[in-house]
């Protein structure tokens, strides 16, 4: 038996037997061979090439999407490429390099060139190369990755890492919980999971290599802990806080329809965070109010090749609007970049999380970001659309995006297509500059909602995803709270509301802080609907006020931290049963 203790991402219970991925690329093992083992080294080639190429062929046939086939496509002719096949086999008999280590080589000096291009479509095709030369290494040293889109298996699943776009596809009906070496608790791949309602634990160092394929894995999302292998007295235990806890989860669900207000009458907005329409029914079901962030990037990076069109995007944010049945929608144009790398998009970049994301890109692509604004206008005649900005760093920046919305209205009005002329428009705070500032930016936007991902990420200079320094990503941090009050304070001061959509207004141990701040709406993922609704029912909003204060008293994170965990279990009995 091997307990391993990580980061808990989200919550719940799950059992099942491994399955173990790697997303990084395996090491090929490069050496030089014998020149009399040329041709056994050609035939070994050939072989994989053939085995890639017939693969390829059937996953094409099985393709229905003809964006998605013409990926494989591409894959295809390019495992038939003669010129690059022939450097291959030069490398091998002239080089005497082994075909693992000859294929690398080719491909390497092949991507750099492509990279190196002006032209987007071409520096594209370098990932296309890296992609069928990791297939074809991997035919040679007969290591594969399995599918993790299509299982016919309940599993665990224990990975390295994985990709946002990894998580977008993995088959939800059959993997039950999942455990990763790496990442942080608001990075992307862990948002997914609590969206999913996967239990999941990130951040557990080397959890692939204590594990085999099939082992029998407990995974308690709630603490952070797996245990593989387990013995049969710990396996019962697990069943037994597994039932407590499912318990509490069916209890939560008595209160969705009830109304997120405080004793003394103080009412909430409690809405969902989404990045998939089919997201929506659970957020319902959950009671959300409303959508306070709909991460639209999601329909990028779902498309390969090109961004999806005016009219694809007119009909996911209708739908969605019309899904949502005239509670407010707040869709937040494209936050690419940073851990959102989406192909076609021509974003690699050596610093990406302070690089060339969100509106920084959409300033410059004012093409992409002009058919995503029209396709929101267009769809606001079906619901209670509000448009939402990422990133925003300064009111010059929000100046820009304003002008170019206020062109696309102007577009739509000549050419006489109709949109809602009062759709709300608000901006996100999730960068430092942006919170100090706020009083000036609350002038220009109808709504603010405050990103903690990104500004704890940014103002701890923290890198959300990364396991090694998780401890020092703090919500509690004093100058995390002086921040979230001042851009509060500044919201009201200026007349408007303001919400929270990163993870921290799902966090139960945050609600009462947020709510004695004075926070307005609080946006999460649709699973921590209930439970923040349970403990704003139960408060009064004077006694949250009070806490609150006292919060901002301390000068450390540590104490603060300690303080709100030793008041919230003391003033809730059912905390303990969660955390
Ligand atoms: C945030 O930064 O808090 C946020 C909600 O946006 P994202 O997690 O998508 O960066
Ligand atoms: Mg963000």
């Amino acid at each position: 038996m091997r307990i391993i203790n990580g980061i808990p991402a989200s919550g719940g219970f799950a059992d099942g037997k491994a399955l173990l991925y790697s997303h990084h690329h395996f090491e090929a093992v490069k050496e030089k061979i014998d020149p009399d083992n040329v041709d056994k080294e050609l035939l070994a080639l050939d072989n994989a090439f053939k085995i890639c190429i017939t693969n390829t062929e059937k996953l094409l046939e099985s393709f229905k999407d003809p964006e998605q086939a013409a990926i494989v496509e591409t894959h295809l002719i390019m495992l038939q490429d003669p010129e690059y096949v022939e450097e291959i086999k030069d490398s091998i008999s002239i080089r005497f390099l082994n075909a693992c280590w000859a294929i690398e080589s080719v491909t390497s000096g092949l991507v750099a060139t492509l990279q190196a291009s002006d032209v987007e479509m071409i520096r594209d095709r370098a990932i296309d190369f890296i992609e069928i030369s990791e297939l074809v290494i991997g035919e040679l040293s007969n290591v594969k990755r399995p599918d993790i889109s299509v299982l016919d298996e309940d599993v665990v699943l224990i990975a390295d890492s994985l990709m946002p776009t990894e998580m977008l596809t993995l088959d939800r009906k059959h993997i039950k919980a999942i455990g990763l070496d790496t990442g942080g608790r608001t990075s992307h791949v862990a948002i997914f999971a609590r969206s999913f309602n996967i239990p999941t634990i990130i951040g557990l160092g080397s959890a692939t290599n204590k594990t085999h394929n099939g082992d029998e894995v407990l995974v308690n999302g709630n603490s952070g802990r797996i245990t593989i292998r387990p013995e049969w007295n710990v396996s019962k235990e697990f069943s037994v806080m597994r039932d407590i806890y499912q318990t509490h989860v069916d209890e939560l669900k008595d209160i969705a329809s009830l109304p997120s207000v405080t004793l003394d009458g103080r009412l909430f907005e409690l809405k969902a965070n989404i990045e998939t329409a089919d997201e929506i029914p659970g957020a319902i079901t959950n009671g959300a109010n409303g959508i306070g962030l709909f991460r639209s990037e999601f329909l990028y990076m779902q498309k390969t090749g090109a961004p999806p069109t005016e009219e694809e995007q007119f009909q996911a944010y209708k739908k969605v609007l019309e899904a949502m049945d005239n509670r407010p929608v707040t869709i937040r144009t494209i936050d690419v970049g940073g851990d959102k790398a989406v192909k076609g998009m021509g974003i690699s970049e050596d610093n990406p999380i302070l690089g060339w994301r969100a509106v920084r890109f959409c300033l410059e692509r004012k093409d992409i970001f002009r058919i995503q604004l029209r396709a929101l206008l267009r769809s606001s005649l079906y619901g209670k659309l509000h448009i939402m900005f990422p990133m925003i760093s300064g009111n010059d920046e929000l100046d820009s995006v304003l002008f170019i919305l206020e062109q696309v209205k102007q577009e739509l009005r000549s050419a006489k297509i109709p949109f809602d002329e009062n759709v709300k428009v608000g901006t996100m705070i999730e960068v430092p500059s942006a919170a100090l500032i706020s009083d000036h930016l609350a002038k220009k936007v109808d709504f603010f909602s405050i990103g903690t991902n990104d500004l704890i990420q940014y103002t701890i200079a923290v890198d959300r995803g990364n396991e090694k320094i998780a401890y020092l990503y703090q919500p509690f941090h004093p100058g995390v709270l002086r921040l979230i009050k001042l851009v509060i304070d500044n919201a009201h001061a200026a007349n408007i509301p303001i919400g929270m959509c990163g993870e921290m207004a799902g966090d139960p141990f945050s609600a009462v802080l947020l709510a004695g701040l004075g926070l307005d709406e609080f946006s999460m993922s649709p699973s921590a609907l209930l439970e923040v609704r349970k403990i704003l029912r139960e408060i009064s909003y004077k006694e949250a006020q009070e806490f609150a204060a006292h919060c901002l008293t301390y000068d450390s994170s540590k104490k603060i931290d300690k303080y709100i965990r030793e008041w919230m279990h003391d003033r809730f009995d059912h905390i303990p049963t969660i955390g």
